[in-house]
């Protein structure tokens, strides 16, 4: 069913705990941990608990918790002290464009300047 726990899904173990995460924020509805491989000072996944495959899945099917992420990733921002400079939330959706991992999740990168356009 739509939002059900995968098996197979890393960020459904970062929910459940069966796969450790740098925890920093977690709501009824959201997790946010610092990413393994930081591309920024700051870089924090915002995730939802429920599982779709990506930010337009979940605004399709749980709009409500789509604005928990991106509420979530705006309180990553002003904790990490980055939301004075500016900061950036990215959905990465499909391979081309660099998501490998299949549960929607927001990057939010900061701490440095960012270019435009992004690469
Ligand atoms: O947008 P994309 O799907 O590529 O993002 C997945 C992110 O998850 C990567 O930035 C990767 O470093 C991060 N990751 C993580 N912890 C893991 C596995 C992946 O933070 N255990």
């Amino acid at each position: 069913m739509a939002g059900e726990p995968q098996a197979d899904c890393l960020f459904c173990k970062i929910v459940s705990g069966d796969v450790p995460a740098t925890v920093v924020r977690e709501t009824e509805t959201t997790v946010a941990f610092r990413d393994i491989n930081p591309q920024a000072p700051t870089h924090i996944l915002v995730i939802p608990k429920v599982h779709h495959p990506d930010a337009a899945a979940l605004a399709a099917a749980e709009p409500a918790i789509l604005a928990d992420v991106v509420r979530e990733a705006g309180e990553v921002a002003r904790e990490e002290k980055v939301d004075g400079t500016g900061y950036r939330i990215v959905f990465n959706t499909g391979s081309g464009a660099g998501q490998t991992v299949f549960h929607a999740h927001a990057h939010v990168l900061g701490g440095r300047g960012l270019q435009w356009p992004p690469g």
